[in-house]
């Protein structure tokens, strides 16, 4: 990649292509291109935010708002029956992408604990 974007920052700045099914002025909501699951969509944060880790006291408003679209897009999506939902964290916790992002998982029985 020349640039040093995530890419995720170039699927908000629209330099590459995602199935976007939602976006405000604050988050974006898409279908991951390797989905685990009948359905897996991922919802971001405008903002460069790299990881939990890295999450400022004053992003608060801003994850309970990425909450707030999960809640609408599980609806939506039918996931009636249930869903998961996964922050990844570093390299322990299995982050590919330095941008961070809530998994919504479904339509299928999911396991515990995971691997
Ligand atoms: P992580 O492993 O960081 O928790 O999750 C990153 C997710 O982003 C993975 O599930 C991966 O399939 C997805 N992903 C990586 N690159 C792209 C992309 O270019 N487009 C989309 N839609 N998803 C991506």
């Amino acid at each position: 990649m020349s640039s040093g974007k995530t890419i995720f920052k170039r699927i908000i700045d629209k330099e590459i292509p995602a199935k976007i099914i939602y976006e405000d002025d604050q988050a974006l909501a898409f279908h991951d291109v390797n989905p685990q699951a009948p359905v897996h969509v991922l919802v971001i944060p405008r903002k460069e935010i790299r990881s939990l880790a890295e999450l400022d006291p004053a992003d608060a408003p801003l994850i309970g708002h990425l909450f707030t679209i999960v809640r609408k897009l599980a609806e939506e999506l039918g996931l009636k029956n249930g869903f998961r939902t996964v922050i990844n964290s570093g390299a322990d916790g299995g982050q590919s992408v330095d941008h961070l992002h809530i998994h919504i998982l479904g339509q299928r029985p999911l396991s515990w604990p995971p691997g």
